[in-house]
């Protein structure tokens, strides 16, 4: 079920959508010099990108979404046209929690007329969600760049449900100098285990029910690694062996991957990333998890 807002909404937040009215917005939230946290989204909000919010509003006193589902990070034929976009509803949530400030940029306020310049995190960008999605991450840290410098949070939150992307933002933040702090929420679920995410609501009753194999898949890893397995390979055939029970799930990757290179471990022996991507009827589903070395 999607959230409902909740019935009696908090002072509503200001609204912007030019560059001038994101300005004159920032400058009167920071008129007592109070600190800022951002929480970017491309909308059709969950409770996952809610529980950012929360964490936000925890981190700083003034809180900022941005809505924006950005052209650059979808290649040709994936779905940015059916992306869903439903700003009311939306808007009611972040105003249920306090937010003070939405920021609804055009494409032209983002990409000004004549755009060329496109951000490129070398080394990560490339494997996993990048090799399935080429020039994916150029998209988002490209976007992610110029919402920074727009908004000059204090506070950067990000998910761990896209692992990769906030590793990869984590390190752009941090190579290009930008003041700013970046956490991590952890990845919220559906009772059945599944990632929240706007890309399910594009699943079939079958394919929904289905859908649960990536987080069982996961979870069958994390408790061989609990046991004590540390074949990355023998992890990784745990999480087929798990999928094979759900014919409308199709394999993208599988991968038990260094936490900070994302290189492919043989053996995990401290830190590691098990991640995955399948189809699953029309959408394209990620999930994680962390190992962290005991
Ligand atoms: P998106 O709107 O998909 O671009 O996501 C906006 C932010 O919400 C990103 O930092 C995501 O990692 C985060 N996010 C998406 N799904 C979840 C989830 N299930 N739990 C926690 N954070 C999430």
């Amino acid at each position: 079920m999607p959230p409902r807002p909740r019935p009696r909404a908090r002072k509503r937040p200001a609204r912007a959508r030019s560059l001038d009215s994101l300005r004159r917005a920032l400058a009167s939230l920071r008129a007592r010099g109070e600190r800022v946290a951002f929480v970017p989204t491309m909308g059709a909000l969950h409770e996952g990108h809610l529980s950012l919010v929360r964490l936000a509003r925890r981190s700083a006193p003034r809180v900022v979404v941005s809505i924006f589902v950005n052209p650059l990070q979808f290649a040709p034929g994936e779905d940015f046209r059916r992306y869903p976009r439903p700003l009311a509803r939306d808007r009611a949530l972040l105003a249920a929690e306090g937010v003070d400030l939405i920021w609804e940029p055009r494409v032209e306020d983002v990409y000004p007329k004549g755009d060329r310049t496109r951000v490129y995190v070398e080394g990560l960008s490339d494997v996993l969600e990048g090799s399935s999605r080429p020039g994916h991450y150029t998209g988002v840290c490209t976007v992610v760049a110029r919402l920074l410098n727009a908004v000059q949070p204090d506070l950067l939150w990000l998910g761990q449900k896209d692992a990769q992307q906030a590793l990869i933002l984590e390190r752009m933040c941090a190579d290009l100098l930008l003041p700013v702090e970046v956490r991590r929420g952890p990845t919220l679920r559906e009772e059945d285990g599944l990632a929240m995410s706007s890309r399910n609501s594009y699943l079939s009753h079958a394919e929904r029910q289905q859908a649960v194999a990536l987080s069982q898949g996961l979870a069958a890893a994390w408790i061989l690694l609990r046991e004590g397995e540390r074949s990355a390979q023998r992890l990784a055939a745990a999480i087929r062996r798990e999928w094979d029970g759900y014919p409308l799930v199709r394999e993208d990757y599988i991968a038990i991957v260094d936490p900070a290179s994302l290189e492919p471990l043989q053996r995990v022996r401290g830190h590691a990333l098990v991640a995955v991507a399948a189809h699953v009827g029309p959408a394209r589903l990620i999930d994680n998890f962390p190992w962290r070395a005991r």
